[in-house]
This record gives C-alpha cells, structure tokens and sequence, in this order.
C-alpha cells in the first residue's frame, strides 16, 4: 500500500463486471482511488449496448450501477480503447494495479460451408441497441428467417425479427432502428438447436414471455420433444431445464393462437450448410436430423432438409476480443 495516496487502481471496461468491481474495491479496508476506462461513449457495456430494448426490467440494473459510478473515488474515462489510445505499459507506470473487465463481444464463426453469409446475432443486437460502432441501418427484407442456437441471445434475435415495429416503437429504441424494424417482413423465423430440449440453453422467464405478444404464434413439433437417458438425468440435475423442458412441452401441444408471426423452434437439425445466390444473397439454410446417443449427445441421421430462408442469423456464442499488450 503507498504511503500518503490512495491505491490507484485502473478499472478497463464499464460493462457490470467493472463497474462492480469497483464498488466492491471502494468498500473494501483500503483507501482507493479508481479510474475506469471505457472504450465507448457511454458506459455499462452490454447492459447498454446488448440487452434487449424489450427487456426493460433488466436494463433497469442502470440504476444500480449509476450510483456507484457516482461515488467520489470512481472516475470514468469515456471514449478511451485500451490497447490503442493508452498502452498496457503506460498503465501499469500510473497505476498500482489493473483490473480488466473487458467482457465477450465477438460472435462465435458457424463453420460450415457458407457460414460466411450468416449474421452473427451481435451484429444485430449492436444495431438495435443503437451501438455507434455498428449499422443504423438494416435490411429485413426476407419474409423467412432462420437462427441457429437455442440460448437466450438467439430467443432476442428471434424476437425481436418476430415482433412488429410498433410494439417495439414504446422502448427506448432510437428512430432510425424503429425506421428499419417497421419494414420488416419476416413472418416466419425458424430457431435451429442440435440437440434436444433438455441442451436448450434457455432460461425459463426468457422462454415463458416469448408468448406474451400477440403477434408471435411459437410452434414446436410434439416429434422434437424427445429425452434420452442423459436428458432425464439433465432435467433432475437442474430445476431451471426442467422447468425450460415443460414450457417447451406446454408449447408444441398448445392450440394455435391465430399470431401472425410464426417463431419455429426446431430441435435436433444440425446446420449443414447456407445456400447463396450469384449474388451471394441467401437463398436456403441446410440442416441434418440428428438423433439422441443415449447420455444426451447427438449424432447425425444422414436425413437433409432445406429451409428456404432470406437470412441467417447466429447466435452460437461469443468470444472476448483480444486485448493488445495483454497474452
Ligand atoms: C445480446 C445479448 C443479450 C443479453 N441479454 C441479457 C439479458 O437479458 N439478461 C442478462 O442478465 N444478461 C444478458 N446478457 C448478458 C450480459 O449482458 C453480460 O453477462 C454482461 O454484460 C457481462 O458483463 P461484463 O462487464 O463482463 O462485460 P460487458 O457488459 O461486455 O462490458 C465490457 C466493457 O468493456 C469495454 N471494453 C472492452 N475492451 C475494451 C478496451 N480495450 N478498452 C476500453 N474498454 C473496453 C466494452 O466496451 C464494454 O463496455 C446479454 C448478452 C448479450 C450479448
């Protein structure tokens, strides 16, 4: 500890885990003076520039998190991008320590033939959510949509594609997202997981609300509700995939709604490939039936289908950007 200063620490990155990270140092014994930096112009990383407009409740952590930015010994450095406007090297000269709470923002690639033709779900995501280093504009042209992966990134895409732009006019999404959204034209978006409901990665509220608006019709083919030992045993394991698994069930018995939008969830369909035109516009999203192994694996059937789809959205994961200066 220096003597006759505080420890001066600096905090990289603004998102939830910076931003705790540094309340929790100023409560701790030491006397601490935090600097944190953010590459953005606005902090709270993907609480901000992730989450959907449509999920206020969770956005509304703002407020926590805007308190402790006002506290006297947490300063915040906008616009900054570690790496390239300060070094590592000139950081550790000013600072005792250095915390980095740079989160994960790139998409995962789908590695497939014609994977390079998919929109990774961050991209879109940074368009709606108004993230100035991404589109203001977008094309929702296609009238059939598929995504790949059943987490809760892909149920946002989903969503968001089935939704109209009036029930999204009411969030704080910004005119020219609402000036996309209002023209788009998909009517059918078809969500892709490997496996079976018991690997979903959904979180029960997620799921549940997914039904809450009128525009959305979710269908589910009774077929892909399937468990195997190994899935059995994942839904005793866990109170929260046994409750995704009833609302998925719930789901493929319900009697149709009469929605216009139609979200498909699609179980145990492996993406094989995405099929462009001349123009490398997509034309097709090829999967292969997989079926369970016994212990909640997959392996595939051989039986091919191809969905005639406008885009391809994925929504398989992300990785954290690689930090120069850092190994
Ligand atoms: C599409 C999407 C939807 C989500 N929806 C929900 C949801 O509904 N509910 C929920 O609980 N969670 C949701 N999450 C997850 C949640 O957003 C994350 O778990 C959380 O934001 C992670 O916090 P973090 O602080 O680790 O990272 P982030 O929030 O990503 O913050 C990292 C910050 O570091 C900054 N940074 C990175 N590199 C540098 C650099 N070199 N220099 C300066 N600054 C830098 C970034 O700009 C960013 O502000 C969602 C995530 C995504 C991607």
């Amino acid at each position: 500890m220096p003597e006759n200063r505080p420890l001066r620490i600096a905090v990289i990155g603004s998102g939830p885990a910076g931003i705790y990270a540094s309340d929790a140092l100023t409560k701790s014994e030491a006397d601490v003076s935090v600097d944190i930096y953010e590459r953005m112009p606005a902090p709270f990383g993907l609480i901000r520039y992730g989450v959907a407009p449509d999920h206020p409740r969770i956005k509304g952590i703002i407020k926590s998190l805007h308190k402790v930015m006002d506290k006297p010994e947490i300063r915040l450095f906008g616009n900054i991008n570690v790496g390239e406007d300060i070094t590592v090297d000139e950081l550790k000269q000013f600072y005792d320590a250095v915390i980095y709470a740079t989160g994960a923002t790139d998409d995962r690639p789908l590695n497939i033939p014609g994977g390079e033709h998919t929109i990774g779900a961050g991209e879109f995501v940074g368009f709606y959510d108004a993230n100035p280093y991404f589109e203001d504009k977008w094309d929702l042209s296609a009238d059939s949509v598929a995504v790949v992966g059943v987490g809760n990134v892909g149920l946002d895409v989903a969503r968001v594609l089935a939704k109209t732009g009036e029930e999204l006019k009411v969030t704080e999404i910004p005119d020219n997202v609402y000036d996309s959204l209002k023209e788009n034209q998909a009517k059918e978006i078809h969500v892709f997981g490997r496996r079976g409901p018991a690997q979903a990665k959904f979180t029960p509220l997620e799921l549940k609300e997914l039904n809450d608006s009128d525009t959305i019709e979710i269908v589910i083919d009774p077929e892909d509700i399937q468990y195997d030992e190994g899935s059995e045993e994942a839904r005793r394991a866990s109170k929260i995939q046994d409750m995704v698994c009833t609302r998925l069930e719930q789901y493929a018995i319900a009697d149709p709604k009469g929605a216009p939008h139609k979200l498909y969830i699609h179980f145990f369909e492996s993406p094989v490939e995405v099929k462009t035109d001349a123009e490398g516009r997509v034309t097709a999203f090829v999967t292969e039936r997989t079926e369970l192994n016994g212990d909640g694996s997959v392996s595939g059937t051989g039986k091919l289908t191809e969905w005639p789809v406008g885009a391809v959205y994925r929504a398989v994961g992300y990785k954290s950007d690689e930090q120069p200066g850092l190994p």
